[in-house]
């Protein structure tokens, strides 16, 4: 009997695995109900692990050929470097990092892994080259370990430990009566948006991934979270080839490279601070955003104090 039940649970532990991590990534790219049809090539091969760069080739792509949501986008992430884009709601941040997921093929130009085509790797070795820090983390009904540990289900209770402590999870898990077999979710501890970001970035670490996409929340928060928020993603994405999709720009001040996409289109491109001094889109959603802190019109949100 015993014989049985260890493959049947393990089955049984594998299948929940699965199913939450696509639940995570559905969710974060709001795909949930939407159809694809990727397939591998029949050529296609391993991307070979290691430092990464990736190239957005004058990519242009719509969902529905009536509607077109991305014209010639074109820039790089150099290996170890961050790019951040910005832009209005709905002017295509999100689709970039669909694309290179690769959720969707491109229909105009390429998009590049360390000049591999992303039509010409297989989807299992792309995506384990490629970790999310999603939007709103989804939280398993199990313990803080389980959440941290299916990051990558192999790894050992160091390793776990280690993720938890370089995402500066640590004290938190510490002054938990139960620490790491604290059970957390929907019927468990409530962690505060903040707490569940770090699990997230606990999670990317620990699968170690080359290239990370940073999906930043789009809740207005104050200034101090903010703060945290920049520490956060400038900790998740060290020696990694990042691609923040920010809402608020004080979060990316530091960025090697902003992209400002408009209604689909890079409209001006550069670092915090000389796009500031060109007066221009960038110029003015920093603005805003400064008025609207000053002014306290963005609820704010208290959720990562400590
Ligand atoms: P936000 O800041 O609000 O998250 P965004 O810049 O990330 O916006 P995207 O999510 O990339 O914007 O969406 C770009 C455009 O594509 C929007 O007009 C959106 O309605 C459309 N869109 C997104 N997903 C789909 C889909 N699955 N099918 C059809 N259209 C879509």
């Amino acid at each position: 009997m015993i014989q049985l039940y260890i493959p049947l649970n393990f089955l049984g532990v594998l299948y929940r695995e699965i199913r939450q991590s696509l639940t995570d990534i559905e969710r974060m790219f709001g795909l949930m109900h939407t159809h694809r049809e990727i397939a591998d090539a029949p050529d296609a091969h391993t991307l070979p692990a290691g430092p990464a760069s990736v190239r957005f080739e004058s990519v242009s792509f719509a969902y529905d050929a009536k509607r077109p949501i991305l014209f010639d986008v074109d820039f790089d992430i150099p290996a170890g470097s961050t790019v951040a884009v910005v832009g209005h709601s709905g002017s295509g941040k999100s689709t970039l990092a669909r694309l290179l997921y690769r959720f969707y093929d491109v229909q105009g130009g390429a998009l590049r892994i360390n000049g591999h085509d992303l039509r010409s790797l297989t989807q299992d070795s792309l995506r384990a080259a490629i970790g999310i820090v999603p939007q709103d983390t989804v939280l398993f009904n199990d313990t803080l370990y389980y959440n941290i540990h299916y990051g990558r289900p192999g790894a050992s209770r160091e390793e776990v430990e280690a993720a938890a402590r370089a995402a500066q999870l640590e004290d938190f898990i510490r002054q938990l009566p139960e620490g790491y077999e604290t059970r957390v979710g929907e019927r468990g501890l409530k962690l505060s948006g903040g707490e569940k970001q770090r699990v997230a970035i606990a999670r990317a670490l620990l699968k170690n991934p080359a290239i990370l996409i940073f999906d930043e929340a789009t809740s207005a928060l104050d200034s101090r979270t903010e703060k945290a928020i920049q520490a956060q993603i400038e900790l998740a994405a060290e020696g990694r080839t990042a691609l923040v999709i920010a809402h608020r720009l004080s979060t990316i001040m530091n960025a090697d490279e902003i992209i400002v996409l408009d209604k689909g289109r890079i409209v001006e491109r550069g670092r915090h601070a000389p796009l500031l001094a060109q007066g221009g889109a960038y110029a003015q959603m920093w603005l805003l955003q400064q008025q609207e802190e000053e002014a306290g019109s963005t609820p704010t949100d208290r959720d990562d104090e400590h």
